[in-house]
């Protein structure tokens, strides 16, 4: 912290009223004022808001008065207010808007922030006063959502290892170094195996199948690379885009053990001696913080809290899953065999063999889908209908807010009896300077305490259109729409009176709960027919195609669900070794994992191998890849609730919104849930 105070000294002059985040927004509803903010305002600000928030922190912790709830936990809930909206403006330019001023501002930031955050997770006097009310926790008369707040704020300082003696704090802090290291490590030996794994071949009969853009695209990418002929990148998953098109065997059986090895060859990029350390230093790291596992400590305050029942969860997923992709590979073998090819289907020939299968069953041409899914119908006669029609809002467009890229517009959204409930920004484009896929997040976050309503935003990466034509996306995509918005009105319709209670601040195996569930309302039958119309003429989609197309989104589901199984269980294998176990042969590791969960199945393997697993070794979903599984069983359970009461009413809309989607972490999560689906309140 001292650290955060001196560097604040030397830039203090930098950072005075003439910097837009020296003060709250004055802008309707606390918006950015993108107008005033230029590159050159984050860093000082950033700088100052650490400070700020250090020098709040500092006076909490040595505050003379003894330590009370709200002198000390709702203390904390209002610092870094400065650093935060500075973050929020600052985290939508790097991903939406960047350019190399604000990337290397972000390079410079990310060490100190995380040092910053570092100081105060790990100050011992603060958490003493933390400690200290929590003991004392039956004394207070507490309301439930001050209760959680307590209990979710010691258990975080416990979680980042306050606890932990002085001595064993220097060997945490320690294994988090090198565990950071060997992830960094990972990262970027995986991007260099990525792309030296790729195929390349200087015979164009081997790419038989491929449209010519497609094979425009491999001679392009091998001039490139300064090599002749052809060359095929890889993409991060076992999977491989261009097999389901590639009509030579052999080709296809090259790409797939290219991909299956990258990272196993025995040269630089080999990243085997990475992760199986960072499987055993993780163990360690738990055991120096009081869990049996790492997962057990990752998951300590996750939905699932244990490994045990996020085990139990994907154990039992495995029979249902193995008949789904045997009837799956039973189609398939049958189109093999019919069209005399004498071999048993291998992992290399699921996808060209089942793109046969559905083209066969379904006749679904996306060309002819596209023109019925014009972007704004989709966004104002699908996603905002679909809101409407469950929670009575309604949604005016903007034109007096500033905005960070002219492709953002902006909406307010208003409560069916008038009421203002929250700014809604959108950025649909593809822009070269914007990372690739979509997400939601906001620039002011819900709060009672600091008066504060909700401003989101969704950022997506449609193709745009050329000059004066629609904007036609495929139904992938109208998917996507709904899933953003699902996660928008999460953050919307929050009510929390503490800021990090308040909207999607819940735990990983839920956020992608109310998301992956709006998604529903895509395929609903009267918000279909509200807004598939095509565009010039304004016909509804026939409803031969319609069902085509709805039948069609659903197969080969079997292949997906059973290679994201064997990916969690994998995850979850790794990160329940025991403290003190020896480094570990990936490779039998793996063989063994997948064979005891009783999901190794021959032609359907991981979607990503132990040795090229990004979620788990380089990002954020060590014994979290699960998550992804435990969301769609919420959204399942969601789904069979809201057939079975009717359906897109205002009732089961606002009933949602009431007991969950308001509700942010306010409380435990499973008994919320579970009160929703099962009471008739
Ligand atoms: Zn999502």
């Amino acid at each position: 912290m001292a650290a955060a105070v001196e560097i604040v000294a030397a830039n203090a002059e930098e950072f005075g009223p003439g910097n837009p985040f020296y003060g709250s927004s004055t802008l309707p509803f606390q918006a950015p004022p993108f107008d005033l903010i230029t590159d050159a305002h984050y860093e000082p600000a950033m700088l100052a808001g650490m400070a700020a928030e250090a020098a709040e922190v500092i006076a909490i912790a040595d505050n003379p008065a003894p330590p009370t709830f709200e002198n000390t936990i709702v203390a904390l809930e209002k610092t870094g207010q400065l650093l935060s909206r500075t973050l929020s403006a600052f985290s939508a330019i790097t991903g939406a808007f960047t350019n190399p001023t604000v990337e290397k501002i972000q390079q410079e930031m990310a060490p100190k922030l995380s040092a910053h955050g570092d100081a105060i997770a790990l100050n011992p006097k603060l958490f003493q006063r933390i400690a200290a009310i929590y003991d004392q926790r039956k004394t207070f008369a507490l309301d439930p959502e001050s209760a959680r707040l307590l209990e979710l704020t010691y258990k975080g300082f416990v979680h980042a290892g306050a606890k932990v003696t002085e001595a064993d704090k220097a060997t945490l802090t320690a294994l988090n170094a090198e565990e950071s290291t060997l992830s960094n490590a990972f990262n970027q030996r995986l991007l260099a195996a990525n792309k030296a794994a790729a195929f390349t071949t200087t015979d164009k009969d081997a790419l038989a199948g491929l449209s010519d853009e497609q094979i425009a695209a491999a001679s392009a990418s091998a001039k490139s690379r300064e090599t002749d002929g052809y060359v095929i990148p890889l993409l991060n998953t076992t999977q491989q885009p261009a097999l389901a098109q590639l009509a030579v065997r052999a080709t296809r059986q090259a790409i797939f053990e290219r991909s299956w090895s990258r990272t196993e060859q025995g040269d630089d990029n080999d990243t085997r001696d990475l992760i199986t350390r960072l499987a055993q230093l993780r163990a360690e790291k738990a055991k120096l913080l009081g869990f049996d596992t790492y997962a057990a400590w990752k998951l300590d305050d996750q939905m699932a809290k244990t490994p045990e029942s996020a085990l139990k969860f994907l154990d039992d997923l495995v029979p249902q899953r193995i008949a789904e992709v045997a009837r799956e590979q039973q189609d398939i073998q049958e189109l093999i065999d019919a069209q005399q090819g004498g071999f048993q289907v291998g992992p290399w020939d699921w996808e060209f063999y089942s793109e046969q299968v559905r083209k066969a069953r379904y006749d679904l041409d996306e060309a002819e889908v596209r023109p019925y899914f014009e972007l704004d119908s989709v966004l104002q006669n699908g996603v905002f209908y679909a809101a409407t029609r469950l929670f009575g809002l309604s949604f005016q467009q903007r034109h007096d807010l500033p905005v960070y890229a002219p492709d953002v517009q902006v909406y307010e959204i208003f409560n069916a009896d008038g009421s203002h409930l929250a700014l809604f920004y959108t950025d649909f484009f593809k822009r070269d300077n914007k990372r690739g896929g979509a997400w939601m997040s906001s620039f002011v976050r819900q709060s009672k305490l600091l008066a504060k309503e909700p401003v989101i935003y969704n950022v997506c990466n449609y193709p745009r259109p050329a000059e004066g034509q629609p904007s036609l996306i495929s139904f992938t995509d109208v998917t996507t729409l709904f899933h953003e918005f699902g996660h928008a009105l999460h953050g919307m319709f929050s009510e929390a009176q503490y800021p990090s209670l308040s909207g999607t601040s819940v735990p990983r195996d839920f956020v992608e709960f109310p998301s992956q569930f709006n998604e529903f309302w895509a395929t609903e039958s009267e918000v279909f027919a509200n807004y598939a119309k095509h565009y010039e003429t304004g016909a509804p989609m026939p409803a031969e195609l319609a069902a085509k197309l709805k039948a069609a989104a659903k197969f080969n589901e079997g292949y997906g669900r059973a290679e994201v199984l064997a990916a969690a269980q994998l995850d979850m294998q790794w990160h329940t070794l025991a403290p003190g176990s020896p480094l570990q042969d990936s490779e039998s590791f793996e063989k063994s994992a997948l064979a005891t969960k009783g999901i190794a199945i021959a032609a359907v393997p991981p979607r990503y191998r132990s040795t090229y697993f990004a979620h788990i070794w380089g990002g954020g979903y060590s014994a979290g890849y699960y998550a992804y599984l435990w969301s769609e069983m919420l959204e399942d359970a969601a789904i069979e609730w809201f057939n079975a009461n009717g359906g897109l009413t205002r009732d089961n809309g606002d009933r949602l919104r009431k007991m969950i989607l308001s509700r942010g972490n306010t409380e435990d999560l499973q008994p919320m849930f579970d009160r929703w689906l099962k009471s008739s309140e």
